[in-house]
């Protein structure tokens, strides 16, 4: 039996690491496996659908690069993908259970349950639905149910729980979980609006659309229980579970779910690579080997093993991301790096360079900084000449001959042929060495006068990506306009 899975969102907000974890690793088993990859939308609690979600989660994902075979946006021969839109097979469904038993009606009002759970709290016993204390199936007569459902009283359908045995799932990554049926609640099925809850939905999809695993995060446990009943009650083949580690921030208290914090697409925005983040996420829960932790997606897809992923939670560190966003900034290649500045260098207001231009200045300044943008505030100097020069870091450097040797050295500059480094090297050395001073005499004021900063990749390396005639200007500006009112601070 092919292998079919599926990524199944409520589309409550936007799309955050959690989510993509899960997402990723059902994708890897599909992939893995040769199978299909599904999603499906499961917005029954429609207070609580954010418009747009749906567009940002599939957007999200496809941004990290994993593509589905089935789903709203795709098609598919299980279709309708959309929860919203199969009310009817819901509704069909539940009547399967109510005629097996399996499911009850019952008719309170929210202010009867708002009763029964005080007089739970007041007794200490734990909020569950009262059978055989409320106005139901099991304690109003048939014909005052018939009566009720005739004249459209509002009913919810809720699941008849077994009162009296064990339920037991084997979860691929947890062995065996076992729970009494006596802890489970009534659970409502079918709400008074005609829209299912998350079980019920959850359940008929994944049997019609034929899902063989279902992955997702640990916080669902709780909740297959309750699905295996309904399994059981159907009489349908169940499929695999699994459920994924939780998510701990390094302190391991709960992830946050803050925007900004954990939102996909703010990674995105601060310029994160999407194979930086899936290989992060890869790792929140499963290593393919201990000795290595940079994976693409299909070395990611090779060694995928369900069994092998943890039980223990995986902490998120944010650290661990910017290493590893840095290692892919220094592997991908330049031509991609330098499309993907022209953006960034666009909405800074910097001036349009060409491509050629950016793959040197990348490749320069790329190991001093973690994601791709930054070489814009990092080598700010690389598109703009410098606004602002650090004075402090001169003074350190002052000389009175310096003035005369900077204006030397103009000349001498404009003879280097080609402006390479190595030759710029030359030239600057022997300069500095015929008038008995050290390079560092020399290289850090010209770095301060070329890039306004104290810190930065090799100079002449510098020097000659910036050009000899941007360098000349550069040197030529400083003197004629800045040193003045140097000199006249510092005399
Ligand atoms: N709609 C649920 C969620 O938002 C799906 C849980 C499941 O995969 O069964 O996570």
């Amino acid at each position: 039996m092919s292998v079919r899975v599926r990524f199944a969102p409520s589309p409550t907000g936007f799309l955050h690491i959690g989510g993509l974890r899960t997402a990723l690793y059902n994708y890897l088993f599909a992939r893995h496996h040769g199978g299909q990859f599904i999603l499906r939308i499961e917005d029954t609690d429609q207070e609580r659908t954010v418009p747009g979600a749906v567009e940002n989660i599939i957007e999200m994902l496809r941004w990290a690069g994993l593509e589905f075979d089935e789903g709203p946006h795709v098609g598919g021969p299980y279709g309708p993908y959309v929860q919203s839109q199969r009310l009817e097979l819901y509704r069909q469904q539940v009547q399967v259970l109510l005629e097996r038993g399996a499911a009850y009606y019952a008719f309170d009002t929210p202010e009867e349950l708002e009763r029964m759970r005080a007089r739970q709290r007041a007794a200490g016993v734990a909020p569950k639905y009262d059978r055989f204390g409320m106005r139901n199936s099991f304690t109003l007569p048939e014909g005052e149910v018939q009566r009720l459902l005739a004249e459209g009283a509002p009913a919810v359908v809720r699941m008849a729980v077994p009162l009296d045995r064990t339920v037991s799932f084997t979860d691929v990554i947890r062995g065996v979980i076992t729970v009494n049926a006596r802890d489970l609640d009534d659970q409502v099925l079918l709400k008074s609006d005609g829209f299912p809850t998350y079980h019920l939905a959850n359940v008929v999809d994944d049997h019609f659309m034929r899902i063989t695993h279902v992955i997702r995060g640990e916080e669902w446990i709780p909740s297959t229980p309750k699905h295996v009943l309904l399994y059981e009650a159907f009489g349908w083949e169940m499929p695999q579970f699994a459920h994924l580690p939780l998510l701990l921030n390094p302190d391991r208290s709960k992830l946050s779910k803050r925007h900004g914090d954990v939102a996909v697409e703010d990674f995105r925005r601060q310029g994160y690579f999407p194979e930086a983040l899936v290989n992060f996420v890869a790792l929140l829960g499963w290593n393919p080997t201990a000795d290595r932790e940079i994976f693409s997606l299909p070395e990611l897809i090779a060694s995928f093993e369900l069994e092998r992923v943890n039980r223990a939670a995986a902490i998120v560190d944010r650290n661990k991301l910017d290493w590893m966003n840095a290692q892919y900034l220094r592997m991908l290649p330049l031509e991609r790096l330098a499309r993907e500045l022209q953006p960034w260098l666009r909405e800074a207001g910097y001036p349009e360079y060409p491509l050629e231009y950016l793959q040197r200045v990348i490749a320069l300044l790329r190991e001093r900084v973690t994601r791709l943008p930054e070489i814009l505030i990092f080598g700010d100097y690389m598109f703009v000449p410098p606004r602002h020069y650090d004075w402090e870091y001169l003074r350190k450097y002052w000389r009175p001959e310096l003035p005369e040797w900077l204006q030397q050295l103009l000349g001498e500059l404009e003879d280097v042929e080609p402006f390479t480094a190595e030759l710029i090297g030359q030239r600057v050395r022997s300069f500095i060495e015929a008038r008995g001073a050290t390079l560092r005499a020399i290289v850090h004021p010209l770095r301060l006068i070329l890039t306004g900063k104290s810190v930065g990749a090799g100079m002449f390396e510098t020097m000659e990506v910036l050009g000899k005639s941007e360098c000349l200007r550069r040197l030529h500006k400083f003197l004629q306009e800045q040193l003045p009112v140097l000199q006249a601070q510092l005399e």
